[in-house]
């Protein structure tokens, strides 16, 4: 089974217990305004431009069989036009040009994984990040088997959105769940992930109903999740699934150069990284309602 990753990270302490390799699946079936990965996001291939490093020679240019390329550093690629060819790439001298997504077997995947196994201890591991992993279900499943078969700890970093009927035996073979929460009032979430959140808080309820190894997340995103009706919303939900500890990201603007890079610069949020002293404060008051934030 043939999978598409854009991305894999070595010895992360972020993503779970230990060290961890963490692998990022290609697409996801939501759009978050905030998403720190939004080349994640396509399931498809696509071209990254790195202006800073083009010099203008405009070999790319002349090469780019659809023309899709323009002088504009601005506004580089048409992405309308761009098939993904790659012709671009290798005539680039300056490497300004690469292709965001790449395609693995189960088993490649796998090798690639094994060759952090010397840094495994207190259950370090392996990361399915994305993207959404769940989006690439018989892939996910193949490689997850092969990590059991050599007893490597497993994770998922998971939206949530998918069908728990279908996907639960999957799950089951994980030994953690990082499950992110967004917006709890459906319009909102809507709004800025593009989903409604229906499925998403009734696969919350069904994980924690059935006791799976799950960590609920919440990422902190200036006045659009971390209002106080969106997190006593949460409180209260998370309270009614007798949840004790949480965990809570931090927004970072770091995404915005990627933006850039895939001609989405329009899209950014022009936000300052998260407060520090709103951050105490939203611990503070999790606490005060009995859950821990780790
Ligand atoms: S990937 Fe191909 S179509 Fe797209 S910009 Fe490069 S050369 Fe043109
Ligand atoms: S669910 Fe995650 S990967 Fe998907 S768009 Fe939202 S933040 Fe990005």
């Amino acid at each position: 089974m043939q999978g598409r990753v854009f991305d894999i990270q070595r010895f992360s302490v972020h993503d779970g217990p230990g060290i961890r390799t963490i692998i990022f699946f290609k697409g996801c079936n939501m759009k978050c305004v905030w998403c720190q990965n939004p080349e994640s996001q396509k399931k498809e291939n696509q071209i990254l431009f790195q202006p800073n490093s083009c010099q203008g020679f405009g070999d790319c240019i002349a090469a780019c069989p659809t023309h899709a390329i323009s002088k504009n550093k601005n506004n580089k690629i048409d992405y309308d036009k761009c098939n993904s060819c790659g012709v671009c790439i290798n005539v680039c001298p300056t490497g300004s040009l690469s292709l965001i997504g790449k395609d693995y077997s189960s088993k490649e995947i796998f090798e690639e994984i094994i060759k952090d196994i010397p840094y495994y201890k207190n259950n370090g591991g392996v990361t399915f990040s994305g993207g959404e992993a769940s989006t690439q279900i018989e892939f996910l499943e193949e490689v997850l088997n092969l990590c059991k078969a050599h007893d490597i700890h497993t994770n998922i970093e998971t939206n949530g959105l998918f069908s728990f009927e279908k996907l639960e035996n999957i799950f089951r073979k994980l030994d953690m769940i990082y499950f992110d929460l967004k917006l709890f009032h459906p319009e909102s979430h809507k709004k800025f992930t593009g989903v409604d959140n229906k499925i998403i808080l009734n696969n919350a309820r069904n994980f924690s109903k059935k006791k799976f190894p799950i960590l609920f997340r919440i990422p902190l995103i200036q006045n659009i999740t971390d209002t106080d009706v969106n997190l006593q919303d949460f409180i209260c939900f998370l309270k009614g699934l007798n949840v004790s500890k949480i965990s809570l990201l931090k927004y970072h603007n770091f995404y915005e150069n990627k933006l850039d890079g895939i001609g989405r610069t329009s899209e950014k949020l022009n936000l300052p990284p998260y407060p520090e002293e709103k951050f105490i404060e939203i611990k503070k008051l999790f606490k005060k309602n009995q859950i821990q934030v780790v």
